[in-house]
């Protein structure tokens, strides 16, 4: 009898008296601080190393995802197959005279040939100095040096990023075009330090492609001084690498569906690939645990989300975007209200991005003040991510979670980009964050208007 008018209490309690959402919002905070889910998770993902799409690597994080996830309380978890490239990484090394560089390929370059490429190195500032020393024939036979610094006045570094990407893209495409053997750019990083930073880049439709690769910064600074006082000396550049064409990888998908509007979906989402020069711990395995922490925190709670909470680990962001585009094809019947992504790092966030219309983002911007007691206050119309960008449904909210950059650049793409780099207590803030996020939209229905 006792314990019938105890559950009869506990019944009331959390049913008709709901709780406050400062109590909710400080309940995912508190249970992510002391749980260290995410953390822990993203322990057993960086223990599998390198998931370079098409990689054994990339293989054991979809089996380790999907046993994972079935391990939660999602109604459903499955597969999404995905073609992805396989590009394989051989030896590198770069001298100048004696002595050794750090280099590394970028991804998708071909190889140099057999014993490597040896040629004078010709630095350039920037493409309108590689358009000028081109036309006069000076590039012809030689290693063009993009010696593009990351720009350091950007206060947020995904602008410096963004400024000097293109070098990466399209340096060896330019540089072919103007006769020149090799391409190599400045690693893009924040940092000077020694470990080469990898990345995409793409051949278009050059008739003579070229490898391509990149130097660390202190390679590059060296390396610069060194070319002023002997412009003539040559520089031994080996760069190894196989294209395995294409083969099938998967998304790894999981569902909780809605209470009341199960058609309705809000994606969580973080890519499971990684570059293959490190664990891929900021990039992109915060992103995956941050998805599955958020969604462990909200089945942990007495929130019951009134729209299906759907969590998507895409396969292969940084090679070409397949998984999500598959993601958009499968899906593009279904209705999504709501896709937020995590693809900036484990850093602690200072609030989020969005992809929408004005009103929306006034109505979203509600819910600032109750945010500002965790540190974040960004909650800005400035874009979303890679991989929810994909997805076409105009009914749509796409965000993503914005941490801290100042340190992300140190260890992008690099060496270095290991769990060992991951603060617990950062992590763990924007798993939570992200968790408050959807149960605030969910809850006050702020979404576009559905037609
Ligand atoms: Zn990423």
């Amino acid at each position: 009898m006792r314990s019938l008018l105890l559950s009869l209490l506990v019944f009331i309690s959390t049913n008709i008296f709901a709780q406050s959402d400062e109590e909710v919002l400080r309940d995912f905070y508190t249970h992510a601080l002391e749980e260290q889910q995410s953390y822990r998770w993203l322990g057993e993902l960086c223990a599998i190393g390198p998931r370079l799409a098409g990689s054994e690597g990339a293989t054991e994080a979809v089996k380790w995802a999907m046993k994972t996830m079935e391990s939660m309380n999602f109604d459903t978890v499955y597969l999404q197959p995905v073609e992805v490239p396989h590009w394989v990484r051989g030896e590198e090394e770069a001298r100048f005279g004696r002595f050794p560089l750090s280099v590394t390929a970028l991804g998708g370059s071909i190889s140099t040939p057999e014993g490597g490429i040896t040629a004078q190195v010709v630095e350039v500032s920037d493409f309108s100095m590689l358009d000028s020393l081109g036309e006069l024939g000076l590039l012809e036979g030689k290693i063009v040096f993009y010696n593009y610094p990351m720009k350091q006045h950007y206060i947020k570094t995904f602008h410096a990023y963004s400024d000097a990407v293109k070098y990466r893209w399209m340096g060896a495409a330019k540089a072919s075009e103007y006769g020149a053997v090799a391409s190599l750019i400045r690693s893009l990083s924040t940092r000077i330090d020694d470990f080469p930073h990898t990345g995409t880049m793409t051949y278009r439709d050059v008739k003579t492609k070229i490898p391509g690769g990149a130097l660390s910064t202190m390679a590059a600074e060296w390396l610069s001084v060194q070319l002023k006082r002997q412009p003539d000396k040559k520089m031994l550049l080996r760069l190894e690498s196989e294209d395995k064409g294409r083969t099938t990888s998967y998304n790894v998908i999981a569902d909780l569906y809605g209470s009341t509007y199960p058609e309705q979906i809000m994606v969580l989402g973080g890519h499971l690939d990684s570059w293959d020069l490190a664990e891929g711990a900021h990039d992109d395995g915060a992103g995956c645990v941050h998805s599955m922490g958020a969604a462990q925190l909200i089945m942990d709670s007495d929130v019951a989300l009134k729209r299906t909470l759907r969590v998507v680990l895409y396969m292969n962001e940084e090679f070409g975007l397949d998984g999500a585009r598959t993601y958009a094809q499968m899906t593009h019947d279904q209705r999504h209200v709501l896709a937020i992504e995590s693809d900036a790092g484990g850093y602690i966030p200072r609030g989020f991005s969005f992809d929408t219309d004005s009103i929306t983002l006034e109505k979203i911007r509600r819910f600032q003040p109750l945010f500002l007691p965790y540190g974040l206050f960004e909650f800005t119309n400035q874009g979303s991510g890679a991989d929810v960008g994909q997805i076409q449904d105009a009914n749509a909210i796409l965000g993503g979670l914005r941490p801290e950059s100042q340190r992300y650049f140190d260890v992008h793409h690099a060496a270095t980009d290991v769990y060992a780099a991951v603060n617990a207590r950062e992590l763990e803030i924007g798993t939570a964050s992200i968790a408050a996020i959807v149960y605030l939209m969910d809850f006050y229905d702020t979404f576009k208007p559905q037609d």
